[in-house]
């Protein structure tokens, strides 16, 4: 039985991957590959969910649960799923926070691979105790402060009879202390320090959910740590650091001090759309509520989208207004067998810079981009950029979309064919949970990307919610903040740039005002 286990061929592999310390984009990308071949992704609490999106949409998701103490009931589990989904042929990644082997409870689920006959691969990841230096600006070396550093686990509290932690020794320590789940034993790590002998004046600092938009810095005396972190009510996952760095220079926190940092806005595109928005706001440091609005309902099944197919190559100008319609577009060639040929000699037209780049991603170069992102000036440049007198003209677009651009094209004598690609419908989500902390004021920016987004929206939370509450309203551009003012809503900011990033930089811009 050993034997036909160790040579089957039906078996599957694992890849034990580091997630990196919290935010997505630290995986390293070999994690990332690894996720992209995975057929089951089991993974824990301190993985960040996000990194989902380097795996495929029909995979299979475990969550298992947290450890709880040192019970090894519950490692005993995840160490059978991980068994019993590799056995069955399945490629795994078991996802696990900061790096697999730093206070991960690698080697036991190595032992039951290798008991089982399973093939694995370890990808290490950033461990949370390292990030802190490069995220919150606390060192842990220093060529004049600190020369070496100890890893301790916090969960063995001094003066319990099994310890694997030698604390005279550490109270000793030349160096920097970095202590993991150390939050809940923080009063009896920081006193039994002190008491076998460490100053009660060294430099401590606790940094919890480093990498996240959440992320918090503590800096106290060695003495004073735990009251001060009780006070400021710091939760795990956190690390504590002890030693002369944890004093350093307060400048070097780079990633608290970015403008929309501990900012929580919230996205009102579709889901799609809310996804890409939020990526953007966790690169600049900000934190995102997603709340969708709008479903993208694609139009590509209908006769008049599938016949204009058949003859794109009678226009001299076929225009795309959004990303939206470029992707469904080219889904629905793809599915009828064609490339970007079907083209033929037809110019392409893109309503900006978001446009284009996802007309990049499918290998089409816009010939034409103006440099104001709007319907209008889309076709009052593109007038003077050729002459369109009796031109063919294109539009693939949203059924919803303002006839104002048709106009301004037929004024110029062109022939306009416009012909839907997708509409947006309005999706119901349940407003109360939003409404609540938009009152309490615990959201900063609530965003709007389109007049549909705004309409979808206030159809579900009342615009007096948004009026008498601290929160600040953000517009892509004039269409949409016309729409916002129509639905009683004066928009604080209305971007000059009319993309995500412009929308963006316009909130930063008012934050650093
Ligand atoms: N393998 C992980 C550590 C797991 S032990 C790693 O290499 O990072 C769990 C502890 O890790 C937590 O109690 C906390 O001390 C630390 N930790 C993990 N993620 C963290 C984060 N985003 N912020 C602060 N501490 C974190």
């Amino acid at each position: 039985m050993g034997e036909k286990s160790k040579t089957s061929r039906t078996k599957g592999f694992v890849y034990l991957v580091g997630a990196g310390p919290g935010k997505a984009d630290l995986i390293t990308v070999r994690g990332a590959e690894a996720l992209g071949k995975a057929d089951c992704v089991i993974y824990d609490k301190l993985a960040n969910p996000a990194l989902l999106k380097f795996a495929r949409k029909d995979v299979e998701i475990v969550h298992v649960p947290k450890r709880i103490g040192k019970g090894s009931c519950t490692q005993d589990e995840i160490n059978k799923v991980l068994v019993e989904k590799a056995s069955a042929g399945k490629i795994v990644v078991r996802l696990k926070g900061g790096d697999p082997c730093v206070f991960g409870r690698a080697s036991e689920e190595l032992v039951a691979l290798t008991k089982a006959g399973i093939r694995f691969e370890i990808v290490p990841g950033v461990t949370a105790g390292v990030a802190v230096a490069s995220y919150a600006g606390v060192m842990l070396t220093d060529k004049d402060a600190s020369s070496q550093v100890a890893f301790i686990t916090g969960q063995e509290a001094p003066g319990k009879e099994e310890t694997g932690i030698d604390w005279d020794l550490l109270a000793q320590f030349n160096g920097t202390v970095v202590f993991y789940m150390g939050i809940g034993n923080l009063e009896s790590i920081a006193t039994g320090l002190i008491d076998k002998g460490t100053d009660a004046a060294t430099p401590a600092a606790v940094i919890a959910n480093v990498t996240f938009p959440t992320q918090r810095v503590v800096r106290a005396p060695l003495a004073r740590i735990h009251q001060e972190c009780k006070q400021q009510k710091i939760k795990p996952p956190a690390i504590v650091v002890i030693g002369a760095v944890a004093g350093g220079d307060m400048r070097f926190d780079w990633f608290t001090d970015q403008p929309l940092f501990g900012k929580t806005i919230i996205v009102t595109r579709d889901t799609a759309g809310n996804a890409d928005s939020a990526g953007r706001i966790i690169a600049r440091g900000g934190n995102p509520l997603p709340f969708a609005t709008l479903r993208i309902k694609p139009l590509t099944n209908s006769n008049e989208f599938l016949r204009t197919l058949t003859r794109l190559g009678r226009y001299e100008w076929i225009i795309f207004t959004s990303g939206n319609g470029v992707t469904l577009f080219f889904e629905a060639m793809e599915g009828l067998g064609k490339d970007a040929r079907i083209f033929g000699p037809a110019n392409v037209a893109a309503i900006g810079t978001g446009t284009a780049n996802r007309l990049a991603q499918f290998g089409v170069r816009a010939d034409f981009v103006p440099d104001v992102f709007t319907g209008r000036e889309l076709g009052k440049q593109l007038m003077g950029f050729t002459n369109l007198q009796g031109k063919r003209i294109l539009l693939l677009r949203s059924k919803i979309a303002s006839n104002e651009l048709v106009e301004i094209l037929e004024d110029a004598g062109a022939q306009v064919d416009n012909v839907p690609v997708y509409t947006a419908v309005t999706e119901k989500r349940d407003p109360s949970r939003l409404v609540k902390d938009i009152r309490e004021g615990t959201i900063d920016w609530v965003t709007f990307a389109s007049p549909s987004s705004a309409d979808g929206f206030f159809e579900q939370v009342p615009a007096e919610t948004v009026n008498s509450s601290r929160v600040k309203v953000a517009s892509i551009g004039p269409v949409t903040s016309e729409r916002l003012k129509q639905l009683g809503i004066r928009a604080d900011v209305t971007a000059k740039q009319h993309t995500i990033d412009g929308l963006l930089n316009a909130i930063e811009h008012m934050e650093t005002r």
